[in-house]
């Protein structure tokens, strides 16, 4: 058995969490738990449009109601010693910097519009669209920049490369890039570094050996494996838990005010019975009575 095992939950403050965080956040506290080792709560705070005080405050209160423990990030009763990645630019930068100079992210000033209207001419329109090749800029064109500000910088995927990984849930798992996915934004005009970018930057600087996260980011996977290769890094391990549902099949998302932990609480539910719940064990929500 390993004692050094590191994991993390990575709530973004955008809305109150409802019973597919907890599950998700559940499964990596006793993943953590069965290894004996750390489980680290960062919040993912970024895009300051988006993410509430009030949502972050609620977010550490419903967990702990839910019984989450956590060994680093912030206290249950108030803040000791909180990771934010809002307060973590200047790693994000410096990893902007590293890619910038290996020649491996670019510019980009066209809108999503317009790279959604191209992709549409050339493929199907279920899948992603792919930033067509043919516009990616010549290779010095960054070389006079020195700050990411006031442009979109994407990451140059190579075309048609396998990415295979191990899921510890799914087991094997595929994607080839520049067909399931084109070069992704690492970094955003409004001054903020894109998801990927930021996750893959602070799961290296915390030292996560495994990545425990909901299935719907099972493709940002093989994305965040291209960027931990650029930055000359191991990936972690990762185990990608099934989503919580409705009946019809589409995800839950925080927007769902009634399956909020808070509303469940205040219908009376104990975290015990959420846990042993139909809901739980099916992921269908509508099983649970509000
Ligand atoms: N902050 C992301 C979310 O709330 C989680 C990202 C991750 O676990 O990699 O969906």
């Amino acid at each position: 058995m390993t004692h050094n095992y590191r994991g993390r939950i990575a709530p973004s403050p955008t809305g109150y969490l409802h019973l597919g965080h907890a599950r998700t956040f559940w499964f990596a506290m006793e993943r953590a738990r069965s290894e004996k080792g750390i489980l680290i709560y960062r919040e993912e705070d970024l895009d300051s449009n988006r993410c509430r005080k009030e949502y972050s405050e609620a977010a550490i209160e419903d967990l702990d109601w839910f019984g989450c423990e956590w060994q680093e990030g912030p206290d249950k009763a108030g803040m000791k010693q909180p990771y934010r990645q809002s307060e973590r630019m200047p790693i994000f930068l410096k990893a902007w910097k590293q890619l910038k100079e290996q020649g491996l992210i670019y510019p980009c000033e066209k809108s999503r519009k317009e790279i959604r209207t191209a992709s549409e001419n050339i493929q199907n329109t279920d899948l992603e669209p792919i930033y067509p090749e043919a516009w990616r800029p010549s290779s010095d064109v960054a070389d006079n920049i020195d700050s990411p500000e006031g442009y979109n910088w994407r990451f140059k995927v190579p075309l048609d490369r396998k990415i295979d990984f191990h899921d510890e849930n799914l087991g094997p798992c595929q994607f080839y890039s520049g067909k399931d996915f084109g070069d992704f934004l690492v970094w955003r005009k409004d001054g903020i570094p894109s998801y990927e970018l930021a996750v893959v930057v602070d799961d290296i600087a915390m030292e996560i050996s495994e990545v425990v996260r909901g299935e719907d980011l099972l493709i940002s996977t093989a994305r965040q494996i291209l960027i931990y290769e650029a930055l000359g890094a191991t990936p972690p391990r990762f185990y990608h838990a099934p989503l919580v549902v409705d009946s019809s099949g589409d995800r839950l998302s925080k927007t769902y005010k009634s399956m909020s932990l808070r509303e469940l609480k205040q219908a009376g539910h104990s975290p015990e019975d959420l846990r042993t719940s139909e809901a739980w064990w099916s992921g269908i929500e509508d099983s649970l009575e509000t």
